[in-house]
């Protein structure tokens, strides 16, 4: 297959990328299951933007800055907040469904931010409507191609040439695409871990994909871990908004007490990661599996109408919102880090280009403001779009090399297991060790390739870089916390940088 451009993953990044590319060529975007399946799909809070009348672009880009905690790229956060409105409006024109009330666009506030400014859809289905708007209008260009159940299981780069090797799922087999330009839009990496509200899908895919092809990385030990999933036997760690608390929902522990006034004077709506680690406290000082989010002071009705998904999920695992308190507890949610690009979604490899989740352009900075990201998909994804268009459609080879097929032996759950266990939420230099030690152990090669083991080497490749790059950030800075270096290090404001031939760098 030679389509002019290749685009893998197909969440909000992906697809805005390629309603760009159809200008270009012919672009074919491939996607590991269905192409429902991403992480932009089960966005429930919303998207952030400066768009109502009492906000300002320098008040978003304020607050992001703030969240970042000293590490964004200022360019970046620029560059997000003053594309955001017009990008949003676009939205729009394309049939974007909004919630709206007696005055226009329904903005709703999130911690962190000093203004009403997250837009809604459907109320808590908002990575949805975005992503069925962009498919729609992707899927309008005759020159636009999809295949889903087919996962990219490595970049082809060679003499300035770019392709992937990817797995053919109804064929069984795989097949070599080459193109002008790669567009990497994997998305995250919560799979890693044991406890994610990730799906399925996000198991760092790309960046592992890019190291193997000598991609820098940058920024992977920070991983956004939300404070509540659900936490019920049988279910999965389902997303319980923000928003939740922001209407009022109060964390409570197993003896009904709220404890949140002792960690931050914020209380609930204090940041993500002090949330989260007070919940980790909290349960370890009482002794128990979850803490509770009590919503059954607000009316019945008005949660349903206004988080319909997740009042249905909930039910559906036993639990009623309006009358019993839900069982949550922390668990791992977004990766600020990625493969390293510039504000065009470039990479330090000839055409190979990164957008939304798996690509760090420092917008984050160490903790990511809550709803940027699906911004940051629209954004960042149609500009690496425009700027893959230039990708020179001379000398491009038919074939290219293939790295050999080889994973760990390790089980995949036992890995994830160690990486929340040891490169999780609260994380100390000895469990980093050896978290290290336990995942270079010798358990054996497999050079036998299946689907399942691309995932575990994947996993595993990732897994070491957070753990490497944890070791090496000797200080507590936004959602990376270390017990032996609890505070910010003025030497560690500075962005991390891995890649396979040159190993660790700050700078
Ligand atoms: C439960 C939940 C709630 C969230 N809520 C919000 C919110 O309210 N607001 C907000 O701004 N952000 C939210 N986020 C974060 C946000 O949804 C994501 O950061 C964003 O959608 C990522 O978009 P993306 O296009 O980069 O990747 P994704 O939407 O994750 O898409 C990744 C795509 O890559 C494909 N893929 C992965 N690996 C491969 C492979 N090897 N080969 C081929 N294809 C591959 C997948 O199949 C998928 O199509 C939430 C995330 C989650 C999980």
């Amino acid at each position: 297959m030679t389509p002019d451009f290749l685009v893998i993953g197909a969440g909000v990044a992906g697809l805005r990328a390629a309603i760009e590319l159809a200008e270009g060529g012919n672009v074919l975007v491939v996607a590991k299951d269905s192409l429902q399946e991403s992480s932009s799909q089960y966005a429930q809070g919303g998207i952030a933007v400066a768009l109502s009348d009492d906000d300002e672009v320098e008040l978003h880009e304020q607050d992001t800055l703030y969240a970042g905690d000293g590490l964004c790229d200022r360019a970046a956060v620029r560059t997000l907040v003053e594309e955001g409105p017009a990008a949003i409006q676009q939205l729009i024109e394309w049939g974007a469904a909004f919630d709206r009330d007696e005055s226009g666009l329904a903005f709703t506030r999130e911690a962190a931010h000093s203004r009403s400014r997250v837009l809604h859809a459907h109320g808590d289905s908002t990575g949805r409507e975005i992503a069925r708007t962009l498919y729609r209008r992707a899927a309008s260009f005759p020159n636009v191609t999809f295949h889903s159940y087919s996962a990219a299981i490595d970049l082809l780069l060679d003499d300035g040439a770019a392709g992937a090797l990817w797995y053919d799922a109804a064929a069984q087999s795989t097949v070599t695409i080459t193109a002008r330009a790669v567009l990497l839009a994997t998305g995250g990496l919560g799979r890693v871990y044991a406890n994610t509200t990730n799906p399925d899908v996000a198991t760092g895919d790309g960046v592992a994909m890019a190291w193997r092809a000598g991609a820098e990385i940058s920024d992977i030990e920070f991983v956004q871990f939300h404070p509540t999933a659900l936490h019920v036997e049988g279910a999965p760690r389902f997303l319980l908004s923000e928003a939740l608390r922001g209407e009022g929902g109060l964390l409570r522990n197993h003896s009904g007490e709220r404890f949140m006034e002792r960690y931050h004077k914020l209380r609930e709506l204090a940041p993500r990661d002090v949330v989260a680690r007070a919940i980790v406290t909290e349960m370890q000082r009482t002794d128990t599996p979850d803490v509770l989010l009590d919503l059954t002071h607000l009316d019945g009705t008005f949660l349903r109408e206004r988080f319909p998904r997740i009042f249905e999920t909930c039910l559906r695992y036993g639990v009623d919102l309006s009358r019993d308190p839900v069982p949550v507890r922390p668990a791992a949610h977004y990766a600020m880090g990625g493969v390293r690009t510039d504000l065009d979604g470039r990479t330090n490899i000839a055409r190979l280009f990164a957008a939304g989740e798996v690509a760090s352009t420092g917008v984050h900075g160490a903790n990511r403001l809550a709803s940027n990201s699906l911004l940051e998909g629209v954004v960042f994804g149609a500009r690496a779009g425009r700027a893959m268009r230039e990708a020179s459609s001379k000398s491009v080879p038919r074939t290219c090399r293939a790295e050999p097929f080889t994973a760990p032996c390790q089980p995949t759950h036992e890995m994830r297991q160690l990486v929340w266990e040891r490169c999780g939420i609260v994380r100390c230099g000895d469990g980093l060790r050896l978290a290290i030690q336990q995942l270079e152990e010798e358990r054996g090669i497999s050079t036998a390739f299946t689907p399942e083991r691309t995932e575990a080497r994947n996993v595993h490749q990732v897994a070491l870089l957070i753990a490497r790059c944890a070791l090496a950030r000797e200080e507590s800075r936004g959602a990376h916390f270390r017990t032996d270096f609890p505070v910010k290090r003025a030497e560690f404001e500075k962005h991390s940088v891995i890649s396979k031939d040159a190993g660790i760098r700050f700078q």
